[in-house]
């Protein structure tokens, strides 16, 4: 007798989504191995707590893989698991070397079978990338890198030690010896400066057009490229920022470009700082916004720009529900 494993994952709790992903990772799993329906012997199914709307025995019975008992039962939530996940396990009457079989994203389960995904996310300031790069690697239980944090973090030692930030000599100068760590506590990045945890500083809106400007100068972007690609080359992660898909990682294995309206893009900075109890000028934040566009873009150095292969998503009237669902189908088609 042989056991072939297999998982799958859903993008929604519905019933049509599980009878497609369920049929899918059987047929697939039959395929793979050359099986006949009739050499299996039983399945046994398993799927996270978030799914409830049908049951994937049934769902396989539907599917003509009747001849067998089938089984289904739900798992206890695992801190970080993988979300709307379905789990097979297949009995075969047989001794076959086993083909397990990982799809839709839930290859990620299996650090010894899973080659390393890199997710480039690109756009202007307050497009939704940090918030969709956070959901996204959430959802695949990946990493996430904020780039940003990283020129922020440049950006704060420079106003910091009074130098002037634009003089590119001074900057290097200031920079020599910077001591930038990125940490992850409970899954999420800390940036530290010198020894200090600066994460909640870096997003003060005199350091983001800082970071704007500080980013421009090659000598900059090349430390920290060195510092991201050092990440992306150990681990499956998503990045955001200006150049990931163009420069970072050109090689990515998914490419996103988000953007949106300019007055919805401020609106979201507006409400972001706010929230966290910054006195925010609007008027200032949407000029802020635009003059920082303008500066990422016409750098001559890896400039703020759409790679030629990446997804164009505009989030203007998209919720991040929306968003989420739209990466997560394009990553399914293709994984
Ligand atoms: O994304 P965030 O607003 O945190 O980025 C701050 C600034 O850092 C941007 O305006 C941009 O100039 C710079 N940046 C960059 N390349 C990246 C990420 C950020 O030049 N990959």
């Amino acid at each position: 007798m042989t056991v072939i494993r297999g998982a799958t994952t859903i993008a929604e709790d519905s019933p049509e989504e599980i009878k497609k992903a369920v049929k899918e990772l059987i047929d697939q799993t039959v395929s793979r191995n050359s099986l006949h329906k009739d050499e299996i012997l039983s399945i046994v199914f398993s799927s996270t707590s978030d799914i409830h709307s049908y049951y994937p025995a049934k769902a396989a019975r539907e599917a003509g893989y009747s001849s067998s008992p089938l089984f289904s039962s739900q798992e206890p939530d695992i801190d970080g698991g993988l979300p709307l996940c379905i789990r097979i396990m297949l009995f075969v009457e047989k001794n076959i070397t086993p083909h397990h079989v990982y799809l839709r994203g839930a290859r990620t389960l299996r650090k010894d079978i899973a080659s390393k995904i890199n997710i480039a996310i690109d756009g202007p300031a307050g497009s939704g990338k940090s918030t969709m790069a956070k959901a996204l690697a959430k959802s695949m239980n990946i990493l996430y890198l904020d780039t940003g944090a990283m020129y922020r973090a440049c950006a704060l030692k420079a106003l910091k030690e009074n130098a002037d930030i634009r003089d590119e000599t001074a900057i290097i100068d200031c920079l020599r010896d910077l001591a930038l760590e990125i940490k992850y506590e409970d899954g999420t990045q800390h940036t530290f400066l010198d020894g200090e945890d600066v994460s909640e500083l870096i997003r003060k809106p005199e350091v983001s057009m800082a970071a704007s400007t500080v980013s421009q100068y090659p000598a900059v972007r090349l430390k920290m490229v060195e510092k991201q690609r050092e990440i992306a080359d150990k681990m499956s992660c998503v990045l955001d920022g200006r150049d990931i898909g163009t420069f970072v990682l050109p090689e990515a294995d998914f490419k996103f470009f988000l953007t949106a309206d300019p007055k919805v893009r401020a609106q979201r900075r507006y409400d972001e700082l706010t929230a966290k109890g910054y006195p925010v000028d609007k008027r200032a934040l949407e000029e802020e916004i635009v003059k920082r566009d303008e500066q990422d873009s016409s750098r001559a150095f890896a400039p703020l720009k759409q790679a030629e292969d990446a997804v164009l998503i505009d989030t203007s009237n998209l919720t991040p529900d929306e968003v989420l669902g739209e990466m997560k189908r394009t990553i399914q088609e293709k994984i």
